[in-house]
């Protein structure tokens, strides 16, 4: 059975959307760097502090940081049957600091999820990209549209602005790319179309999950 994941693909590709959907069913922590790093700079600590100015550019914060949070994070009692790990890792780096520390632990991932989309969808995606922060609920101001009793409270990231989504996805391909032969090489890399309504991406992410 699957439950050791990583879940990777492009900014705005929908991995949260769909690893809240997912998460339900397989009863495995999901943990996005993405969300620990905004929790850090919330509460000011000094890796929030460091990450906060890498974030806001698009850029990715240093391994040096990101790795370490990462790891002990996927050391954690809740995580012990399995994790959905969603963003990291983002380079090569990260994904053979994984590798080496479950290997320590006579572990290994079973599966790394690549949700596909192209370029072209991406902008529209994030920078519609809308947050309750009383739920996390995801939305989007098109294609997932809020209750109108909640719109005051709806947050909008301060990376999800066209030009730092431009940046992000230049990043996308010049360092996160390399992870995809990475784990091709394994034979643990599973392709899954990210493009339609997100019923059918779940149903696909269901399919390839086994
Ligand atoms: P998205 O997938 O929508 O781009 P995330 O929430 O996963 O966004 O990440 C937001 C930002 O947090 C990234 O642009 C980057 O600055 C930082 N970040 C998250 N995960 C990593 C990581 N594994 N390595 C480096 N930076 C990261
Ligand atoms: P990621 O975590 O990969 O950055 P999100 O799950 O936050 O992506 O989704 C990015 C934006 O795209 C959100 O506004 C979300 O509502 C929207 N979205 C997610 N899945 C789909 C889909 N299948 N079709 C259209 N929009 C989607």
């Amino acid at each position: 059975i699957v439950m050791r994941i990583v879940f990777a693909g492009p900014p705005g590709a929908g991995k949260g959307t769909q690893a809240a959907r997912l998460i339900e069913r397989l009863a495995i922590p999901h943990i996005s760097t993405g969300d620990m790093l905004r929790a850090a700079v919330k509460a000011g600590t000094p890796a929030g502090q460091e990450a906060e100015v890498y974030m806001k550019a698009g850029q990715l914060v240093p391994d040096s940081t990101v790795i370490a949070m990462a790891i002990d994070r996927i050391q954690e009692n809740d995580a012990r049957e399995g994790f959905m790990l969603d963003g990291f890792p983002r380079t090569r780096e990260q994904a053979e600091a994984l590798e080496a520390a479950m290997k320590e632990a006579d572990l290994s991932l079973d599966a790394v999820i690549l949700l596909e989309v192209d370029d072209a969808l991406i902008v529209e995606r994030i920078t519609g990209r809308r947050t309750d922060p009383d739920t996390g609920t995801i939305y989007h101001m098109t294609f997932n549209p809020p209750p109108a009793e909640i719109l005051d409270r709806l947050v909008q990231r301060s990376d999800d602005t066209a030009e730092a989504c431009a940046a992000r996805l230049s990043k996308y391909h010049q360092d996160t790319a390399p992870i995809i032969p990475f784990y091709e090489e394994r034979s643990i890399l599973r392709r899954v179309d990210g493009v339609g309504n997100p019923d059918d991406v779940t149903a696909r992410l269901i399919e390839a999950l086994g």
